[in-house]
């Protein structure tokens, strides 16, 4: 990251999963930070990339999307907290990711994914956060305010799935005739 134009962001071994970005100035609350740049996929190529694997798909709307795992997107190595320090902001089809609050010389610059609730347990977090439930969740799925809340979810969650799972383990009816 050092290589491209944005000089106040490094990528440095993160805590929280592999390679990080991390502030090498102190940058105040407001200031943009870094452009989440990749080409622009549409749907139907965005609905490929996620099939494949590709993790550095960011949404604009409903119907575009850009694909940020070239090598060129200084915002690749962003990783997710459940209480990050930025937020992204998009202008014109464009993504940047702004500072939600100071942050400080070599502190990790660090993003809400907004994962959806779907799918949610294959996506555990360790970003350490105090409000971290364990997962990547969107802050507005679970309304991170109210951990009982959140916690009531998760556990719905997951009791739906455990149902879910159940019923398909159930070995086939066996009601029908016996003779002994
Ligand atoms: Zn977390």
């Amino acid at each position: 990251m050092g290589k491209h134009k944005n000089p106040i962001v490094q990528a440095k071994k993160s805590a929280i999963h592999g390679l990080g970005c991390f502030a090498v100035q102190f940058i105040p609350e407001g200031q943009r930070i870094v452009e989440y740049s990749g080409p622009r996929l549409n749907l139907e190529q965005t609905l490929k990339a996620l099939e494949k694997g590709n993790e550095y798909i960011f949404d604009l709307d409903s119907h575009y999307s850009v694909d940020g795992s070239v090598m060129s997107n200084a915002g690749r190595y962003l990783n997710h907290s459940c209480d990050p320090n930025c937020e992204s902001d998009i202008i014109f089809a464009k993504v940047w990711i702004d500072a939600m609050r100071d942050i400080h010389k070599g502190e990790e610059v660090t993003i809400n994914y907004n994962y959806e609730l779907e799918g949610f347990s294959n996506r555990p977090c360790q970003c350490g956060s105090k409000n971290c439930p364990g997962f990547m969740i969107a802050n507005h799925q679970l309304g991170l305010k109210n951990p009982q809340k959140l916690l009531c979810t998760m556990m719905e969650m997951s009791n739906e799935i455990i149902s879910q799972k159940n019923k398909n383990d159930l070995p086939p009816n066996k009601s029908t005739t016996s003779l002994f």
